[in-house]
């Protein structure tokens, strides 16, 4: 097993974030804004809660009348660190994070 280690060598344990629960996300962005390497990123749902797709920044996009309302997506999951941040600051837990002794490499 790989050990995780801080700077001065104590056991540290990344905890990467795997998903976000679209049923209890509200797109409230603090995860995003928390966030330095580029994990997640708000996309439209539909009535049903479908996926319509990204929302770029800045745009003020609503998907040919279909979009009912935003949540935030993992979909660069690879580039986490485990740091924790978004963890912290979501007022809804609806993340799932998995320590990294856990997670297929
Ligand atoms: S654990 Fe850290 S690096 Fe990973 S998604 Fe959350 S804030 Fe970003
Ligand atoms: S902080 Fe939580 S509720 Fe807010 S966008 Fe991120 S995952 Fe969704």
């Amino acid at each position: 097993m790989t050990d995780f280690t801080t700077r001065d060598g104590s056991v540290w344990m990344p905890e990467y974030l795997v998903s976000i629960d679209g049923a209890t996300c509200i797109g409230c962005g603090r995860c995003y804004k928390v966030c330095s390497r580029d994990v997640m990123h708000l996309h439209g749902v539909d009535d049903e809660g479908e996926i319509l797709g990204k929302c770029e920044e800045g745009e003020d996009e609503d998907f040919d009348g279909e979009l009912n309302r935003m949540i935030m997506v993992v979909d660069q999951a690879g580039n986490c660190i485990g740091c924790g941040a978004c963890a912290r600051v979501c007022p809804k837990n609806c993340q799932t994070h998995v320590a990294a002794d856990k997670v297929a490499a």
